[in-house]
């Protein structure tokens, strides 16, 4: 399985050595538990198979046969490429705006309203900055609840307009009154549905078009597997967003939806959602999920 793909890899390459020549089946062999493990993880079959080639001619390149110590060598190829793979450095959040807007995208129960709140949580004891949440969801009133739930827990105040069924309208309005009260960071929550529809693109859209954010993030569940990566890739052709937020990460999952998401819309990942409580959030670290992915 997973857990101990490192292992696996040198324990392979100290028992080969052991018994003379390691050769270039044997690293091919072994890279094959790589894809293996990627695969596992829900990683994309041409991604894995693209990424263990690319390990596998940079390893011959390295003289990984004649090394003393091969496998750690091959291990070490593997997690530099993983974390490349998945944007190699830590990607920052723009805060330049005044206000700055942060526009959330995603499917219904991807997390966004949860992170909306952390992210709130995060700017207003991380960062010293002075956020307000907006409650742009004009079809779920429980949805708007669910934000001034939220908004309460971390003493964050929230805008909305129950009576108004224009989302640009709101989202407009609600910049001009954090203006107009010194918030700094105005967080734009949007309704999201079951799957990707015309409409909810649409408006979305319209939104995003009005409002100009300075981070457009797209949220998405990393339980999802192979789909995250789909309506990762809608969203970014309507919305060309900013970045991605990872939510779930504490739940049952290796974490390829990074790796696939990543390599399909070449969007860096910012944040990660670890649990349901307002302080469950984590920049994203492509070493430690590269660490992680590698066990
Ligand atoms: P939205 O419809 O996109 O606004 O999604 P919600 O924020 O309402 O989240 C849907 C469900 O997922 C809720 O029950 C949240 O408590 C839960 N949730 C959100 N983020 C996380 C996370 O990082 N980890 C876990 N375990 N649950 C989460």
């Amino acid at each position: 399985m997973f857990d101990n793909l490192s292992d696996k890899l040198d324990k392979a390459f100290h028992i080969l050595k052991g018994h003379g020549k390691i050769t270039e089946i044997n690293v091919a062999e072994t890279l094959k538990e790589v894809r293996r493990a990627l695969l596992d993880a829900d990683v994309n079959f041409k991604i894995a198979k693209d990424f263990t080639t690319k390990v596998k001619e940079k390893a011959l390149g390295q003289d990984v046969l004649t090394t003393l110590q091969p496998g750690q060598l091959l291990v070490k190829l593997v997690k530099d490429e993983l974390t490349e793979l998945m944007g190699g450095d830590v990607a920052g959040i723009n805060l330049s705006g005044n206000p700055t807007v942060i526009l959330m995208a995603g499917l219904q129960g991807s997390g966004k309203t949860t992170f909306s709140g952390k992210l709130a949580n995060y700017l207003l004891t991380k960062k010293n900055k002075k956020p307000l949440l907006v409650a742009c969801d004009i079809y779920r009133p429980a949805a708007i609840q669910q934000l001034y739930v939220v908004g309460d827990s971390i003493g964050v105040e929230v805008y909305s307009e129950p009576e108004n069924k224009n989302p640009v309208e709101i989202a407009q309005n609600a910049i001009k009154h954090a203006k107009a009260n010194g918030f700094n960071v105005v967080i734009v929550d949007t309704a999201g549905r079951l799957a990707v529809d015309e409409e909810m693109m649409n408006e979305i859209e319209r939104v995003h078009k009005a409002i100009e954010p300075q981070e457009t993030l797209f949220v998405v569940d990393a339980m999802t597997g192979q789909d995250a990566v789909n309506t990762a890739k809608t969203f970014n052709e309507r919305l060309n967003f900013d970045g991605v937020i990872l939510t779930k990460l504490d739940g049952d999952t290796r974490g390829g939806a990074a790796i696939s998401i990543k390599s399909v819309v070449n969007k860096p990942i910012k944040f990660v959602g670890t649990g349901e409580k307002m302080d469950a959030i984590d920049v994203f670290y492509p070493i430690r999920m590269a660490e992680r992915i590698l066990g």
